[in-house]
């Protein structure tokens, strides 16, 4: 949670005791957004409002954020678009900040897990191509692919493009209704990979959905859109 009491957050900035801070309140030096505050119980984000003593800015960092979210169909995994809402329009006033950006890219229509942080080595390490690591997606396709086909998914294969995939993880699936339902995982993150991966088989995806990825799994009862904070386990997890 980003809210803090305003004198708890002052005598974390270092301006002095509990006690210290609650005189400068007292003594109307504080202003928050401008605006003078006396009461230390008034609760300010952390990440937003600038606060002030005496018209000269207080400056604190209280730590990087990290957050899972379940990406909701629509959005873009981006912090601007001219066109779309963004990730971040998901985001509550209170967590917002100005650094916060999702880590690696969803499709605009592909739902699922997706990391949100401040901090860019954290988020790098994630990315980074040469290590590789494991992307799970649960695929809603047209049709069940033949045996042979998921063979060559398992192998590697070529996209349309000529690009060669590296060896992807294919489980047997199931058929559902109309469509069939299987997961894949994958170790790089080329443009529309999962998409085209299948589009090399023939096959189409209608529905595509990031459940894991290095050993976080997406908690199932975040609805779509929704987020929270990475546990200590989780962040330990993947780090
Ligand atoms: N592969 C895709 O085709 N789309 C995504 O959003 C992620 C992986």
């Amino acid at each position: 949670d980003e809210q803090w009491r305003i004198d708890k957050w002052l005598a974390a900035a270092g301006v002095g005791s509990r006690k210290d801070v609650k005189k400068l309140l007292r003594k109307k030096e504080i202003q928050v957004n401008g605006a003078t505050i006396t009461d230390a119980s008034v609760k300010l984000n952390a990440y937003i409002d600038t606060v002030t003593m005496n018209g000269e800015e207080i400056h604190y960092d209280p730590g990087p954020i990290y957050l899972m979210m379940n990406k909701r169909k629509g959005r873009v995994s981006a912090t601007a678009d001219d066109r779309h809402r963004t990730v971040l329009d998901d985001i509550d006033q209170k967590d917002k900040r100005k650094e916060l950006f999702p880590v690696g890219r969803l499709d605009k229509d592909t739902t699922g897990l997706l990391f949100l942080t401040t901090d860019g080595e954290w988020a790098h390490r994630l990315t980074a191509p040469r290590l590789g690591i494991e992307k799970e997606y649960e695929a809603l396709l047209d049709a069940r692919p033949r045996p042979e086909e998921l063979q060559a998914l398992r192998e590697g294969l070529q996209l349309n493009d000529g690009t060669e995939t590296k060896p992807a993880k294919v489980s047997e699936g199931a058929r559902e209704e109309a469509e069939f339902r299987l997961l894949i995982t994958v170790t790089e993150g080329k443009y529309h990979q999962v998409k085209r991966m299948f589009g090399a088989i023939g096959r189409q995806v209608n529905a595509l959905k990031r459940v894991r990825m290095s050993n976080v799994q997406l908690d199932e009862r975040l609805e779509a859109g929704e987020y929270r904070p990475l546990t200590a386990n989780e962040f330990e997890a993947i780090a």
